[in-house]
């Protein structure tokens, strides 16, 4: 069975990176019946944070991609965990690494090191100037082993080095790349486990991906050069090597790389924008892959279906945030209204508005929806809706001169709007389609030019230069308000 994990570090928050490799790593795995696994790395204690995994849950979730075993989501916001091959925490599995270590310390792959900092650096600065490759020289290594468990016995400080073929190359096989080789003279003997006890990345993740049976490892472009690390410890374990895909890199549009300090880069900052997920995970799955057709909407169903590791760009993908607003628009363009509201709910209540159904009584229930209506196609996020649609609540301070037609006259105005108004009290039908009508019916009778009736009647409704038509304004204001605001326009032109 195919299994494929990520593997977060909890650092913070779901970087976008991130989720695009939890994306492709699910999206494989789903396509072939496999299973998803989440492991959350934490044995990097300098740089863990506090809710750092329940943070990386709540934005995978809210992307729909629910992990089938390890870390979960679990209810009241809290980290829980699955299946049988746990603990998927790195910290709950100290022991396991120890004792994998041990058993490379026994075999004569891997030895302590108890050289110290000062040590280290200055082998650093002595490489540097004479322009060799920088790395552990290797110094330990002929310590004899009974010296050294006598001196790690005694308690002194020390790490656990793996020991790295020297010459040669080492090759392994990327989905994506084809073959990539390492020259092994550029390879030095890394720290596994580390002098607090916890095991470097390479070790953790080597031997959780064995243990827990993953068959293809995915993930980003900046673990390529760890890669001949993991071939070596599978080597010394005899281990099968899971297959490996690298994803291409992140880059903003002036082709740095994707980071904190040129916009959003958490997945969580996007949703707290108003950004739905289905077209966070649309753009995300774009980047870096795509069918070869011209489809370009794509639920997570159908990525599923059509998805392929073999088809993703070895090229950078370029994060283009116009995309993902395109891709946002025609997400709120189609989807059910009644849908809309609900998701839109939140963000009115949050601006002060009363999203209440009932209000306007013009069209009973679906008021809401109709004044989402009104212009859910010209906002991007579902955050920029209650400013567009504020003056549907509250009508706009304005100035009187707005209500003059840029080709007419206050004289005009002031004899045209009383007239509209006195019309419109008449009329016993409210609805856009028949305002239309007879608004069109009296503008002709009356032989205006459309424009001397339609604008001040579309700025008195709206109280805005720019605003969607007068019709649909007047249907969801409805009668009471409309005439109320035409009052509030007359009063405002006479003075
Ligand atoms: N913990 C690593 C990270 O934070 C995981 C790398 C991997 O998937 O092997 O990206």
């Amino acid at each position: 069975m195919i299994r494929t994990r990520f593997a977060p570090s909890p650092t913070g928050y779901l970087h976008v990176g991130g989720l695009r490799t939890a994306l492709y790593s699910y999206l494989f795995a789903k396509q072939k019946g496999g299973k998803f696994l989440l492991r959350i790395e934490d044995t990097d204690r300098e740089r863990f944070v506090t809710d750092g995994t329940l943070n990386i849950l709540k934005s995978l979730y809210w992307a729909g991609i629910v992990p089938d075993e390890g870390a979960q989501l679990g209810k009241g916001d809290t980290v829980t965990q699955k299946g049988k091959h746990g603990p998927y925490i790195q910290s709950e599995r100290l022991d396991i690494y120890k004792e994998y270590a041990a058993e490379l310390l026994d075999a004569g792959h891997a030895y302590y090191c108890f050289c110290n900092s000062e040590r280290l650096e200055q082998l650093r600065e002595t490489q540097q100037k004479n322009k060799m490759p920088t790395g552990y020289d290797g110094a330990c290594a002929a310590m004899a082993p009974a010296e050294a468990k006598k001196r790690v016995a005694a308690g002194e400080k020390c790490v656990v080095r793996l020991k790295m073929p020297k010459d040669g190359e080492t090759r392994a096989k990327d989905l994506i790349r084809g073959e990539v080789v390492f020259k092994n003279e550029l390879q030095d003997d890394f720290i596994m486990l580390k002098s607090d006890g916890y095991p470097t990345y390479h070790l953790a993740s080597v031997v959780d991906d064995n243990a827990m049976e993953i068959t293809h490892v995915v993930r980003g472009e900046e673990w390529l050069s760890s890669l001949p690390k993991h071939i070596q410890l599978y080597a010394y374990f005899k281990w099968e090597i899971p297959e490996f895909s690298h994803l291409p890199l992140l880059l903003n549009p002036d082709k740095s790389k994707l980071s904190k300090r040129q916009g959003d880069v958490a997945v969580e900052d996007f949703r707290a924008k108003g950004y739905l997920p289905e077209a966070m995970v649309n753009f995300i799955a774009f980047l870096g892959w795509n069918p070869g057709t011209a489809k370009e909407m794509y639920s997570l169903e159908e990525l599923v279906k059509d998805f392929s590791l073999e088809k993703v760009s070895k090229a950078s993908a370029v994060f283009n945030l116009e995309k993902l607003d395109w891709y946002n628009k025609e997400y709120l363009r189609q989807m059910p209204l009644e849908e809309l509201a609900k998701q839109a709910m939140p963000w009115f209540e949050k601006a002060g508005l009363n999203p209440s159904p009932n209000r306007g009584g013009a069209r009973g229930g679906v008021w809401f929806e109709s004044v989402l209506a009104l212009e859910r196609e010209r906002v991007a996020t579902l955050s920029e809706l209650p400013a567009a649609v504020k003056f549907v609540f509250i009508l706009p301070e304005y100035e009187a001169k707005l209500l003059i037609w840029r080709k007419g006259t206050l004289a005009e105005a002031l004899k045209i709007l009383p007239e509209i108004k006195d019309f419109l009290a008449g009329l016993k039908k409210w609805d856009k389609a028949s305002l239309e009508i007879k608004i069109g019916e009296w503008i002709k009778e009356k032989d205006y030019a459309t424009g001397s009736v339609l604008w001040p009647l579309r700025v008195s409704l709206s109280g805005q230069e720019n605003s969607p038509g007068p019709y649909e304004i007047a249907e969801v204001l409805g009668k009471d308000e409309s005439l109320k605001r035409l009052e509030t326009a007359i009063a405002k032109l006479k003075n």
